[in-house]
């Protein structure tokens, strides 16, 4: 299917950007890497009468450490660029690891990062891990006025965001890694490159005494949004996390903290399955990365392999 008529224009400056947004706000859609917009206009399922082009707008993509040891990735960066960028694998590896399973390389040297937060898509891996590292995001509108809103509360619901319809997502910023954590990525998909059956991003923080300080663990494709699992979380807290205690959590998370749905791609039951096996996975491996520090439990109490 083609898409219905639209209009198309390509704003040089942000601020041209954010006017044409004010004005038409009802009717224009920004257009990013175009690599879930194009799709979803030939299917008819969006039909706006404008697309904004964001693609001349220069500092919209960009890469670059904060002064914290946080990071800070342009709404307009490719996903692909993100990927091979060594800065993103030191400061946000968990980001790293997961972007390598966002769909095909063809889509990733087209689709934005910031285009998939805005999109809002419950199986798509680049919200699950702005929520596992507390991410935000700058909005901005006409005007020079901007604001920061956390990934706590940036997806309401399914394919919705809390981005007013005259705003850009600008950019994003992911806090510094606290001494000590350990992150890991890990999903399931029918293919390589398809949308996940269910993955499980997890951030933890072995204290000084090899007790688990800090546990985050986030699931996409199970929800209408990505969710935290906070059950599986709290099982783990004050505990040194071993194999026994990382498979209490991971069955906390399938039985107390998710819902699944049942769709053409899996039953809710396998899901739930997913979940279990995936977050044990996860969290075992973040463990294992984490407190790297004389005294650190993780390796020592696995060594004879697990
Ligand atoms: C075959 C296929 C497989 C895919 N598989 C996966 C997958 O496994 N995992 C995954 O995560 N994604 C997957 N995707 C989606 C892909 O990652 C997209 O690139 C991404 O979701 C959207 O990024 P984009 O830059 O292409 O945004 P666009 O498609 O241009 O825009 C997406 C939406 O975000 C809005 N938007 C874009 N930028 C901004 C901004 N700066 N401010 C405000 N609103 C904005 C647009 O108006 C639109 O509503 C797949 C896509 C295809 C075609």
């Amino acid at each position: 299917m083609k898409p219905p008529p639209f209009e198309y224009v390509v704003p040089d400056t942000l601020e041209e950007a954010l006017e044409i947004l004010a004005e038409r706000r009802s009717e224009a859609k920004p257009l990013a890497g175009g690599q879930s917009l194009v799709p979803t206009m030939n299917f008819r399922l969006s039909e706006p009468g404008l697309l904004v082009d964001l693609r001349r707008i220069e500092n919209l993509a960009g890469i670059r450490g904060t002064e914290d040891g946080g990071l800070e990735i342009g709404a307009m960066t490719l996903q692909a660029d993100a990927e091979r960028s060594p800065l993103v694998a030191e400061r946000t590896p968990l980001l790293a690891e997961a972007l390598p399973w966002v769909a095909h390389a063809q889509i990733r040297n087209r689709g934005t990062v910031g285009g998939s937060l805005a999109h809002a898509d419950p199986a798509a891996e680049l919200p699950a891990v702005a929520l596992a590292l507390g991410a935000r995001v700058e909005t901005c509108r006409a005007g020079g006025r901007s604001r920061w809103i956390d990934a706590e509360t940036l997806w309401p619901g399914m394919f919705a965001t809390a981005i007013e319809p005259e705003e850009l997502l600008t950019r994003i910023r992911f806090p510094p890694a606290a001494p000590g954590s350990g992150f890991a990525f890990r999903e399931l998909a029918r293919r390589s490159g398809d949308f996940a059956l269910v993955g499980v991003a997890a951030v933890v923080r072995l204290d000084e005494d090899g007790r688990c300080g800090m546990a985050r663990i986030t699931l996409l494709s199970v929800a209408d949004r990505p969710l935290v699992a906070n059950e599986g979380a709290k099982v783990l807290i004050g505990r040194i996390p071993t194999p026994a205690v990382i498979v209490e959590a991971a069955r906390a998370v399938a039985a107390r903290d998710v819902d699944p749905p049942s769709d053409i791609h899996a039953s809710a039951a396998y899901r739930r399955h997913l979940c279990q096996t995936l977050t044990r996975r996860a969290l075992t491996a973040a463990f294992d990365r984490g407190g790297d520090r004389p005294g650190h439990a993780g390796p020592r109490w696995r060594a004879g392999g697990w």
